[in-house]
């Protein structure tokens, strides 16, 4: 059974078989994490749509570093009792640079899933074997 959009954009799936991968290393790699793939290894879907595709990303990025800022400001604000303003300032900055691998790479993906113009096919991937058999 395929996996939901949701979980798709999550777990930077493909959108057109919900199985390849987008990126080819794990977010905890700092220096790789934000690689990705030209085409979907499981269906050979072209990731990038057009010149440029993944820079709509930003403002996503952008959305949800703002989220991270405003919830590390309340938690900050909450727990240790509206301390200091550079407190708030290395509470926020340190949870955006130790999110930056994450918002960077969710960001892509929900720019695929959004903006790809690409809808879920079940047989992207019969389809793509079988071209594979036929040029062997
Ligand atoms: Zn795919």
């Amino acid at each position: 059974m395929a996996i939901s959009k949701f979980q798709a954009i999550i777990e930077c799936k493909c959108p057109r078989c919900k199985k390849g991968r987008i990126f080819t290393d794990s977010p905890f790699n700092f220096k790789t994490g934000r690689r990705y793939f030209t085409h979907c290894p499981v269906c050979n879907l072209k990731y990038e749509r057009e010149p440029a595709f993944f820079e709509g990303g930003m403002y996503f990025n952008y959305a949800m570093n703002v989220a991270i800022l405003v919830a590390s400001g309340v938690a900050t604000y909450v727990l240790l009792d509206d301390p200091n303003q550079w407190i708030y300032f290395g509470v926020s900055a340190t949870m955006v640079v130790l999110m930056v691998s994450f918002t960077s790479r969710l960001s892509k993906s929900m720019m695929l899933h959004f903006f790809g113009g690409v809808e879920y096919d079940p047989k992207a991937e019969e389809r793509y074997q079988n071209s594979l058999k036929e040029k062997a």
